[in-house]
């Protein structure tokens, strides 16, 4: 009697872990917040330690876990690196494609932000890319006027971009939304982010003050590396 109970509830233990471990394999996110490469409080003054704590643990984590969703309704992508969802949106479920280009943009595109910023450190276009800067857009101070004006002419919630063209010379152009250069087969050197979650704790409505802050943190060593690296 006592091993047949002892049985039974080896039985019961099993299935029980058995259970468990279905239930994590069915759970288990295809998609997840990578770790931040700076502390929140790495780019005072001029981002507060709040804002960047609000911004990647709630709105980049709400991206993530709204991708994580929508895909559940369609395995055969789920897991596929993000930047080809984007470039290949139109393969995708026609019913998903929505959720995938808001989602899945605002998943990459904070991903990419995070790790062109770091504590300000006057950092300076490098090799290649300062090279093609000076050729087509001008010195660093053109450069980031530029990507002021082009931030303030964002209508609502958007991006300015810095992207590499298909004769690999560089451009600054926007985006509405979590859109990015890669639902047009562009790639991306760095992005600016200019919905309000992104700054309004500590500027308020004063969009062209947050500009002025957030190139002060821009790594440009990163952004250098990056066009580096797309060159191949
Ligand atoms: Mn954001």
């Amino acid at each position: 009697m006592s091993q047949l109970i002892t049985r039974r509830s080896a039985l019961v233990a099993a299935g029980t872990a058995t259970a468990a471990l279905a239930v994590r394999a069915q759970t288990a996110p295809a998609y997840t917040l990578p770790k931040l490469p700076f502390a929140y409080d790495a780019l005072e003054p001029y981002i507060d330690a709040k804002t960047m704590e609000v911004h990647y643990s709630k709105h980049h984590q709400a991206y993530v876990d709204q991708l994580n969703k929508a895909l559940a309704a369609a395995p055969q992508w789920q897991g596929r690196p993000v930047d080809q969802l984007l470039s290949q949106l139109s393969l995708l479920p026609a019913s998903l494609q929505v959720a995938v280009r808001n989602n899945g943009g605002g998943h990459w595109n904070h991903s990419l932000f995070w790790e062109t910023l770091g504590p300000a450190k006057d950092s300076k276009p490098s090799g290649a890319l300062s090279d093609v800067l000076s050729k087509t857009i001008g010195d660093q101070a053109a450069v980031e006027q530029k990507m002021v004006a082009a931030g303030l002419s964002v209508f609502g919630s958007g991006w300015v971009w810095l992207v590499m063209r298909g004769d690999r010379g560089v451009e600054l152009v926007t985006s509405p939304n979590q859109d990015n250069p890669l639902l047009s087969g562009r790639q991306a050197l760095m992005g600016i982010d200019v919905w309000e979650h992104a700054y309004y704790l500590k500027y308020q409505n004063r969009r062209a003050e947050y500009l002025g802050a957030i190139l002060k943190v821009i790594d440009w060593q990163k952004v250098s590396a990056r066009y580096t690296a797309l060159l191949g």
